[in-house]
């Protein structure tokens, strides 16, 4: 896939294919703030085709926009806010043209966290099963996997509880904020050293809820110490977690450690590595842990996995159309894809080694990835099985 930059001899070769897309952009403007119209002045162009289609990329330092006759967004880098429209404003595409988020696994080496005797040990409900023992990618690896993607908008790095496995994290942070790509992360215990790391770095960081409470609402409170945002807690939904999940939710109204938490994302059970032995929340338990969070004012999010359990959880609520609004079901290789720690592509982190989904497609060997990856057979078959579900998971029993 080519993608063009524009300057003035292009933009006068390309003169026809920009003029057709001038209404679309008068659309989007009409959706920016005044400042971000006067920085979209000075914006980078680029120019790329997907299938007889061409996109218009718009970037400055704070926001990203892609335009087209059918597909189209606007991203706020600085605060996460994420539009997308097709032909209309009313228009909800199906998919996207080339992934919008990658979620890219940086190492499978983790150390856990602290048990009760302060004594490391592995998370009692990785779904990757990580150990001490594992792999990281390298810092080579990851910029051709990053280069391999047009136009994305945030990654999200899946490392380890400390964040300190892969001695290139932080170089591959900084490389991909020189992209304009928002890097964010996954962690669980950390030092005050590395959530300075990370309040340089990352747009959003989620903190690990695992038994040992305090391990979580230090990490949070130390990021949020340094003026960070977006700072969520993820915490598993299962029977055996159910009480852990409601005890965070009235956590955050009273203890101060969590006083500039954003929010805390539900995350549903996918019977994998050391959750197998886990049991999936009945619906109504479910729908008690949604209730007390609106009840009691706390910010909650969930994992798109979850957002069928969700929206039947909320369906006699009067803010019903709200929340179907701000819902996006299962997004893998429909606006989001995954690469593990070897550059191969699976759908989503849950996919990999599952079903037909045994062996990834490698990114790594591809000199197209959207006509290679994301428009492969291997890759259209799983979305059209996605599609025939509703978008609910086709993989799990969530
Ligand atoms: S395929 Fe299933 S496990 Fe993966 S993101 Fe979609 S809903 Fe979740």
């Amino acid at each position: 896939m080519k993608t063009i930059n524009l300057n003035n001899d292009t933009v006068k070769q390309y003169g026809e294919v920009l003029q057709k897309l001038v209404p679309s952009c008068f659309r989007a403007y009409t959706l920016l703030t005044p400042d971000q119209r006067k920085n979209i002045r000075e914006s980078t162009d680029k120019l790329c085709k997907v299938h007889d289609q061409y996109y218009l990329l718009k970037e400055t330092p704070t926001l990203k926009m892609v335009i087209s006759e059918t597909y189209n967004f606007i991203f706020d880098k600085v605060n996460g806010d994420f539009k997308r429209w097709g032909k209309s404003f009313k228009d909800d595409p199906q998919m996207a043209p080339f992934p919008e988020i990658l979620d890219i696994e940086v190492t499978t080496q983790c150390c856990g966290i602290p048990n009760k005797d302060g004594v490391k040990a592995p998370c009692q409900f990785c779904y990757k099963s990580n150990t001490p023992t594992g792999v990281n990618m390298t810092f080579e690896n990851f910029q051709k996997v990053i280069d391999s993607f047009p136009f994305l908008c945030q990654i999200a790095i899946g490392a380890d509880s400390e964040a300190n496995s892969n001695p290139d994290l932080w170089k591959m942070m900084e490389y991909t904020r020189s992209k304009g790509i928002v890097p964010n992360i996954t962690v669980a215990n950390i030092t005050d050293d590395t959530a300075d790391k990370l309040a340089k770095y990352c747009g959003a960081v989620a903190v690990s809820r695992y038994p040992n409470k305090d391990i979580c609402y230090n990490s949070i409170e130390k990021l949020t110490n340094r003026g960070m945002k977006q700072i969520n807690i993820h915490i598993l939904v299962s029977e055996e977690t159910y009480d852990m999940c409601l005890e965070t939710l009235n956590d955050a109204k009273t203890d101060t450690r969590l006083k500039g938490l954003n929010a805390i994302v539900l995350l549903s059970l996918k019977k994998k590595g050391r959750g197998k032995g886990y049991h999936s929340l009945s619906i109504d338990k479910f729908k008690a842990l949604v209730d007390y969070a609106l009840q009691n004012k706390v910010n909650i999010g969930f994992d798109s996995c979850s957002c069928h359990k969700f929206l039947e959880s909320v369906k006699d609520s009067p803010d019903k159309a709200r929340f179907e609004m701000v819902s996006e079901s299962c997004e893998s290789s429909v606006f989001s894809s995954y690469c593990d720690v070897n550059s191969n592509y699976y759908p989503c982190s849950f996919c990999e080694g599952e079903a037909e989904w045994a062996e990834g497609l490698s990114i790594a060997q591809s000199d197209n990835f959207i006509k290679d990856i994301w428009f492969n057979k291997k890759t259209n078959e799983f979305r059209k099985k996605l599609f025939n579900n509703n978008r609910k998971c086709p993989m799990f029993d969530i």
